[in-house]
């Protein structure tokens, strides 16, 4: 089926709700059983049925059902945040005395947790040049457990060759755990480019009107009960509100997906040809350096990229992000809603240096009409022209 049939058919089974047509919301923490051979057999079903709130009702599976069938893989499952998904998927992987790999350009809590919380407990995290590529097999050890990729970088958008990690890692047994956020379950098949394990933050494009906050994981058959069970024992739960609303999100995601991106591709254009910006880091640009590996193993991009302005005094870059009226000033993506911040990098790389030679600004580009936001970027140059 193609990718936008799923979307609006995944994760509903209206006759078996009386006719209606979404999953609706349902409530709880206990489930009760008939008998008590019922109730002491509750979890043989390894996490398919219902036996407690924590595990997920009808609501969270039509949306872990939903989004598992989208990426191609065999099962997914959702968690309050995109990061609370980061940390499963790692704590499943790694324990004292392990090696984990681990993108240099990666989401930045995701450094921060390694460095405060993984690295404490004995786990060796190693840092890796982004564009290793098949070149990642010289930094195995025999105590790795597991690579991290994010691809592209979300500040960055240096595209890596996942393909190439993935063979080289398959070869040594070890675990390809991919940030696939930008990607989305509906633009990158993570599993046929051999990723073995594909977190999201939901919050972005799935989720997709910036109301509610989740986290998805989806695996490939073998490693599904490894993360599951993970997951399980951190404890984390989902509200059936929240699950609603992502998969009210879910349905649209294909028009809004393509329909920003096109918005971003003309942005992305006009930014390149003004004299203001040195570079445009956006994989979907001809030209860019990830252009070739992104037109090989993604569908389409994300509506997420950064430019990097020509030299210039941190006094203009504030007075032409503040000057912005349509774009809004704070985190997060993914949303209907345009939005701007200042990409600090390089602060955060260790294992290869980020020197883009100016300051980095990323947009997320949203549903409005893209030539008034190119007015708005328009304006917003002139104001920090005349800020010097
Ligand atoms: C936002 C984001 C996350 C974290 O997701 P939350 O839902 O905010 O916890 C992880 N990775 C990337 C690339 C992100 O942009």
């Amino acid at each position: 089926m193609n990718k936008d049939t799923i979307l609006a058919h995944a994760g509903r089974d209206p006759a078996r709700y009386q006719g209606m047509v979404n999953t609706p919301v349902f409530r709880t923490s206990t489930v009760l059983f008939p008998t008590l051979e019922d109730y002491e057999h509750r979890g043989d079903d390894r996490f398919s049925g219902v036996r407690y709130g924590r595990h997920g009702t009808p609501t969270t599976q039509a949306l872990e059902e939903a989004v598992a069938q989208l990426e191609d893989g065999h099962r997914a499952v959702a968690l309050p945040s995109g990061l609370a998904a980061i940390v499963c998927a790692l704590n499943a992987y790694v324990t004292a005395g392990d090696h984990l790999l681990v993108a240099d350009c990666v989401y930045s809590p995701t450094r921060h947790f390694c460095d405060a919380r993984l690295k404490p407990n004995g786990i060796e995290v190693e840092y890796y040049d982004p564009l290793v590529g098949a070149g990642i097999d010289r930094l195995f050890r025999p105590n790795t457990r597991a690579v991290f990729c994010e691809s592209p970088g979300s500040l960055t958008f240096e595209v890596q060759d996942i393909p190439a990690i993935a063979q080289a890692a398959r070869a040594r047994g070890i675990a390809v755990l991919a940030d696939d956020t930008w990607g989305t379950p509906y633009f990158f098949p993570a599993f046929a480019r051999g990723v073995d394990v594909s977190v999201h933050s939901a919050t972005k494009y799935i989720v997709g009107h910036a109301d509610a906050m989740m986290g998805l994981i989806v695996t490939n058959e073998k490693h599904w009960l490894r993360v599951r069970q993970t997951v399980a024992d951190h404890g984390y739960s989902v509200s059936p509100d929240d699950c609603y609303l992502a998969l009210r999100g879910f349905r649209t995601l294909g028009v809004r997906l393509k329909h920003q991106m096109q918005s971003a591709i003309k942005l992305a254009a006009w930014l390149k040809s003004r004299p203001e910006v040195k570079r445009v880091l956006y994989p979907a640009l001809e030209g860019d350096a990830g252009h070739a590996i992104w037109k090989r193993d993604f569908t389409g991009a994300a509506a997420l990229f950064s430019f990097v302005l020509q030299p210039a005094g941190e006094k203009q870059v504030s007075a032409f992000i503040n000057a912005l009226k349509l774009f809004g000033i704070g985190s997060s993506w993914g949303g209907y809603e345009s939005l701007a911040v200042l990409a600090r990098v390089e602060q955060h790389r260790t294992a290869t240096k980020w020197n883009p030679g100016g300051p980095t600004i990323r947009l997320h580009i949203g549903l409005e009409d893209p030539d008034d936001l190119i007015s708005d970027l328009d304006q917003a140059f002139a104001s920090a022209k005349s800020a010097t």
